[in-house]
């Protein structure tokens, strides 16, 4: 697909302005010598709103348009107590004029004592916070489960009220939300393009997986023979390849476009979330600290340092052919460098 063509198809979806775009997109010298290939980085941790951007922005433009031609009143949204999504919804919600309410799962355990991190920052933006602690012997999703219920509940006693409210999935894992990722690799695409630059790989960290299934979705249409390599920050499993799969697919038709996607469009690494989500990895803190050390940039140790390290053993082990066009994109979160000690692991050694 042509890239106007592309972009005509988005442009005709409603839309609000949230973030600062195009953000930046340039090559990381130092690095690259060191690797052997040319690495860039695309900053989408300065999106914006706040000085505290994020990945989460490009989706909210579009789910907080379908919010509001909705007439919602209350934006209700999921995740943990460190949720950069769930700061990044309050946030645009309230340049919005929109109310939010946040359910979140206190994985850290920490309360509303001393409020760190995003969640000082949801405090202070000011939002109704629900905090669930997880219960002893409860899997990550039972315990999502059970404050979803908590968070129905909520929902239907606001709605009984008589208002209006939308709920934004965790991660703002929603076709309409990945648009904003279709668009974010378009984005990506004009500007290797004025650089004169082939995509070979483009590393990024993934979650709910709404950010994958954009860039997915982008990548088929304008650069299919670019590997993007979708580096897991938690467990996932077949199934949730196959959802973003059937994601992106649902982005598409809701652009009007016929392409699809298929599973050989995808690489979910799977190899470097260990031990948990929101617990730092030894290779994670060292990507970390090897870009802090070698280009002044911060990354995160739950998403990002883990999306990096993985990027890092690609090289290092030979499964990147030096001198490919090799792209980290950075999707936020260094908050949580300022969250509890149990976040940041080794770095504080
Ligand atoms: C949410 C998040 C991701 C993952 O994005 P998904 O769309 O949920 O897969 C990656 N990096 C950071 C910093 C995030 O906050």
């Amino acid at each position: 697909m042509l890239y106007q063509e592309l972009i005509k198809k988005i442009e005709a979806k409603p839309r609000v302005n949230l973030g600062f775009y195009p953000t930046p997109f340039y090559k990381l010298e130092r690095l690259s010598k060191q690797l052997g290939v040319n690495l860039y980085i695309k900053r989408d941790d300065f999106s914006g709103r706040n000085l505290f951007g994020g990945n989460k922005t490009r989706k909210l433009e579009f789910l907080l348009a379908d919010a509001l031609e909705k007439q919602a009143e209350y934006v209700f949204t999921y995740g943990a107590s460190q949720s950069n999504h769930a700061m990044q919804t309050v946030a645009c919600c309230n340049s919005l004029g929109l109310k939010s309410v946040l359910f979140l799962l206190d994985l850290v355990r920490a309360g509303m004592k001393e409020p760190k991190a995003n969640l000082l920052l949801d405090k202070i933006l000011g939002t109704e916070i629900n905090l669930v602690p997880p219960l002893e012997g409860e899997s990550l999703f039972e315990a999502e489960e059970r404050y979803m219920v908590l968070a129905n509940k909520r929902l239907a006693e606001l709605e009984a009220e008589g208002h209006r409210c939308y709920s934004v999935p965790m991660g703002g894992a929603h076709p309409i939300g990945s648009a904003g990722f279709v668009n974010g690799f378009a984005e990506l695409y004009a500007q290797a393009q004025a650089m004169n630059l082939k995509l070979d790989y483009v590393f990024h960290a993934n979650g709910s997986g709404g950010t994958m299934s954009g860039i997915i979705a982008g990548k088929k249409l304008l650069a299919p023979d670019c590997k993007v390599i979708s580096v897991n920050a938690a467990d996932h499993n077949e199934k949730d390849l196959e959802a973003v799969v059937a994601m992106a697919n649902k982005t598409l038709a809701w652009l009007e476009i016929e392409e699809r996607v298929t599973l050989e469009d995808c690489c979910m690494e799977n190899n470097y979330w260990q031990p948990g989500y929101e617990q730092p990895s030894k290779a994670g803190n060292a990507a970390v600290r090897l870009l802090a050390s070698q280009e002044g940039l911060i990354c995160d140790t739950v998403y990002t340092g883990k999306a990096l390290s993985g990027l890092l053993d690609y090289v290092r082990s030979g499964k990147i052919a030096p001198g490919s066009n090799v792209v980290f994109w950075h999707t936020g979160g260094a908050t949580a460098l300022f969250a509890e000690d149990s976040i940041l692991g080794d770095l504080l050694d």
